[in-house]
């Protein structure tokens, strides 16, 4: 449930872009005439600044669909703004209508491999070819793949009404599928903006002559990949990869702004090196994550963060320790009920692995950690947040020492 909202919430953004884009266009009589400008050159514009962005942070999927939609709005410029008559004009317009929605709904699914390197090379490689291929096309006179590229195979309207090819429709349809299915997938808001895109350059090339509303619509597809990479970054800054929780920079900040009442809790799995050398550092991981998400879920309105390593913390303002404890002792045996069942492919290979690990593994289906917990609150002796930290990274300590596997204060 929480990953289908993520998904919806990063969907939203793109959305409320293109219900602005709407907005501008039926309103845009009442702005200023100055503005005329802005939408002549509000693709130059928006391209210079997400690009910007996309090589400060190294975006190279970014600086990808930044082109493909530039190169959209220049070819309007160009060729298309005064109508889809002739070979030419006719090929361009399908090359976009197949090319634009195949690569943005194809940059959803690549790895984020940098900018200026081989792999940027690579997809400039790509675009080029396509370039070429629609030149091709048009000198060498392919009238009938053209034709045959534009047939209508249904007839129902909306969708044999406008200028788009019906095969650019299923192109752009599931373009945007995937690249929503990547959002899902993925947790990407880049992935989600290039959604967005797919469906902004779709209205864009629906209304190819209109030039003022076609540039809006390339804007608001820029706009969304550029606020893409801006909420890509700040997740990057604020939240650990591998557990999906906030991290050590979103607890320094959140101590900051706490309540005069909060309790800390320190939480670290029990034994996590030993489990680490019997079972290998991937199932490490795997039970590193299934221990996160527990604690994410602590009752108590208990906010999670990964401290560091195998450590957790959670805050809890305005509330006693008395208060936290049933919580943290629900989330001790939660974690500790918690069976990973191993399958036949978890097993190290042969080669790998010493005698002790393969031993560790002989006839065990299931593993299971515990987690140990220091709780400290606010109080007139611990005034700090550091204070009230440290005072919980004591208790912790006193309940590893008692034998783990149980909360202390
Ligand atoms: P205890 O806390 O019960 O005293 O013992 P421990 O073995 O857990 O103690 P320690 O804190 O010294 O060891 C932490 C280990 O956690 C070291 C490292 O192997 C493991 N660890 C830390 N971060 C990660 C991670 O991201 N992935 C995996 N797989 N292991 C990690
Ligand atoms: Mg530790
Ligand atoms: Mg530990």
């Amino acid at each position: 449930m929480p990953a289908l909202l993520g998904g919806l919430a990063l969907l939203a953004v793109p959305a409320a872009v293109l219900a602005g884009a709407f907005l501008f266009v039926f309103y845009s009589a009442a702005l200023p005439r100055w503005l005329a400008g802005l939408e002549l050159y509000g693709p130059y514009v928006l391209f210079a600044i997400g690009g910007a962005l996309g090589l400060t942070f190294k975006r190279g999927r970014v600086l990808a669909a930044l082109i493909v939609l530039l190169i959209a709005y220049v070819a309007q410029q160009l060729w298309l703004q005064h109508g889809l008559i002739g070979l030419r004009a006719r090929t361009i317009y399908l090359a976009l209508g197949l090319f634009v929605p195949l690569n943005l709904g194809l940059l959803a699914f690549l790895p984020e491999r940098g900018t200026l390197n081989r792999h940027g090379a690579a997809r400039l490689g790509v675009l080029a070819a396509q370039a070429a291929l629609t030149a091709w096309i048009i000198f060498g006179g392919g009238t009938g793949i053209v034709d045959a590229a534009y047939h209508k195979f249904m007839g129902p309207v909306p969708i044999s009404a406008g200028h788009l090819p019906q095969l650019a429709i299923l192109f752009i349809a599931l373009g945007a599928l995937a690249a929503i299915a990547a959002t899902f997938l993925t947790r990407s808001a880049i992935n989600a903006s290039l959604a967005g895109a797919i469906v902004a350059f779709a209205v864009a090339a629906h209304v190819v002559t209109a030039s003022t509303i076609f540039s809006v619509f390339i804007v608001a597809a820029e706009l969304m990949v550029t606020i893409g990479v801006l909420q890509d970054t700040f997740r990057m800054a604020f939240r650990d990869e591998l557990t999906g929780l906030p991290s050590r920079r979103a607890l320094n900040e959140q101590l900051m702004a706490l309540p005069r009442t909060y309790t800390i809790a320190m939480l670290d799995i029990d034994h996590f090196k030993k489990f680490n050398d019997t079972y290998g550092h991937d199932l490490g991981d795997h039970v590193l994550k299934m221990v996160a998400a527990r604690i994410a879920r602590v009752g108590g309105s208990g906010r999670a963060f990964r401290y560091g390593g195998e450590e957790f913390t959670v805050l809890f303002p305005g509330k006693s320790i008395a208060e936290t404890i049933p919580f943290l002792e629900a989330l001790r045996e939660n974690v500790e009920d918690y069976q990973l069942a191993l399958r036949a492919s978890d097993r190290p290979k042969k080669a790998k692995g010493s005698k002790r690990q393969r031993g560790g593994w002989r006839g065990k289906r299931s593993v299971s950690v515990t987690i140990s917990i220091g709780v400290a609150e606010r109080n007139d002796r611990l005034g700090t947040p550091e204070e009230v930290t440290q005072a919980a990274d004591r208790a912790l300590y006193r309940a590893k020492e008692k034998g783990r596997n149980q909360v202390s204060r």
